[in-house]
């Protein structure tokens, strides 16, 4: 039986949970739906201090942004938008069209076609979230979306340049500075300035994570990835300090992002609460990551880990890393997470920031029915059909005037009925 040696003194982990914030959001999409970019402008002054001449930055903006920039830092960003291609191009290549003769003459077929235009958001209220624009924007891409729209709010006033950079070079084909809910909402209502997209892709805050979920319906969205997850695994075999570290990485992104342990042994525990400790005072993001753990933290011993796989489990989170000594028998025993990273070599950083894999994850226990980002998620399998053979059609006519008269539908019985009578002599039964 498990025992906790740290637990949470907050839980929240619902969408309903947080009525203010739901009523907010759907003030402000109500706002832009009624007003278009006159309450886009207002709302970006009002929660951002944010209003240009114009949100919409031009080619020669953009080209003046990525002058500014290091050479080593579009250096790194091409690096990583080329892991995240190859990636992304892997997986594409893995879905495949299909056409296939259930019976003779009788040809179904399904293929997956790019959806049109796609709102990427990239966020950045509080850090310049630059990968967020490689998993969102580079995807889409290869997924073949014609049209995206990416969105990124100013960070304290300024543009983020490498984020612009970054979405620059991952293809956007409209980049805008602006945050939040408006920009949200802008994307998929549509304004005066900004066409409508068919889809929301990208995390955000709890706000950017609820106006997705309330617009959902009226556009597609990718899931919903709010505030950022990380559970640890961990067995006797663990560093202590390297769990503390990989805890806090993900802590700092926060105050409302939980870092989770469970650990088969008291003693890794026990030192990782400590070294959390040490590590903290002179964390330069430890105002963030500090209350993140305070307030979301919690160590759990368990008997063993057939036992600890089941808690993260019910978890369900974002991130779950596995530092035991056989890290791979994770995959077989574990069911519920948006991303496992196996073994010391690897962490929840390389994730989000370099190794290629996506970083935009299920939140909130989303992880229970889907995955995280990737090319299918901007795809749509769309399906076909044909009857060469008028013997087969007339079967199916047969089959099909039987099958709707059961429901009571005539109307496509006489369908199936007409197609009998045609291609074998049936006589019409009306
Ligand atoms: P953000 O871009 O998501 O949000 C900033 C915007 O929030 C601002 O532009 C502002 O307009 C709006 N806002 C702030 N306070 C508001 C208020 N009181 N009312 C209405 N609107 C308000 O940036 P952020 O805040 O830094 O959050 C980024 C989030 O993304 C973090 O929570 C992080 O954990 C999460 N994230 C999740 C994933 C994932 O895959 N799940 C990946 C990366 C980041």
């Amino acid at each position: 039986m498990s025992h906790p040696l740290k637990t949470a003194t907050s839980t929240s982990t619902s969408f309903a949970d947080n009525d203010a914030l739901a009523e907010t959001v759907r003030a402000i999409v109500a706002d832009v739906r009624t007003r278009g970019d006159a309450a886009v402008r207002e709302l970006s002054t009002r929660f951002d201090r944010w209003e240009p001449a114009s949100f919409r930055l031009d080619e020669a903006q953009v080209q003046e942004i990525i002058a500014s920039l290091p050479q080593q830092v579009v250096d790194d960003i091409t690096t990583v938008q080329a892991n995240v291609r190859r990636f992304a191009e892997a997986q594409r290549a893995s879905m495949t069209d299909i056409e296939v003769e259930t019976e003779p003459g009788v040809l179904l077929g399904h293929r997956h076609l790019p959806i049109a235009a796609v709102g990427a958001y990239i966020p950045g209220g509080r850090y310049p979230l630059t990968a967020s624009a490689h998993m969102t924007i580079v995807t889409a891409k290869v997924a073949g979306v014609p049209r995206v729209v990416a969105c990124t709010p100013p960070i304290r006033g300024e543009i983020p340049a490498a984020t612009i950079a970054a979405m620059h070079f991952a293809g956007a084909d409209e980049i805008h500075v602006l945050g939040g809910v408006q920009a949200v909402a802008a994307m998929a209502i549509g304004t005066e300035s900004i066409a409508r997209v068919d889809m929301l892709a990208g995390p955000g805050n709890a706000y950017v994570a609820e106006a997705k979920r309330q617009l959902f319906g009226e556009v597609g969205i990718d899931l919903f990835a709010g505030p950022t997850e990380v559970l640890v695994v961990a067995d006797e075999a663990a560093d202590p300090f390297v769990v503390a570290v990989d805890l806090l990485s993900q802590a700092e992104h926060g105050p409302d992002s939980p870092a989770v342990l469970i650990t088969t042994s008291e003693d890794v525990g026990r030192q990782v609460m400590a070294h959390v400790e040490e590590i903290l005072p002179g964390m330069p993001t430890g105002d963030i990551a500090g209350p993140a753990w305070r307030d979301h933290g919690q160590v759990i011993v368990a008997d063993d880990l057939d036992e600890a796989y089941r808690i993260a489990d019910d978890f369900a989170f974002e991130h779950v890393q596995i530092l035991t000594a056989e890290p791979r028998l994770a995959l077989e025993k574990m069911h519920a997470y948006g991303a496992l990273f196996l073994g010391e070599g690897t962490c929840v950083s390389y994730g989000d920031k370099v190794i290629g894999t996506n970083h935009v994850l299920p939140t909130r226990g989303a992880a229970r029915y889907t995955g995280g980002l990737w090319v299918g998620k901007y795809l749509r399998t769309v399906t076909y059909q044909e009857v060469r053979d008028e013997a087969a059609s007339a079967r199916l006519g047969t089959l099909c005037g039987r099958a709707a008269r059961v429901e009571l539908f005539e109307g496509h019985a006489r369908s199936g009925d007409v197609r009998a009578a045609k291609y074998a002599d049936a006589p019409l039964p009306w």
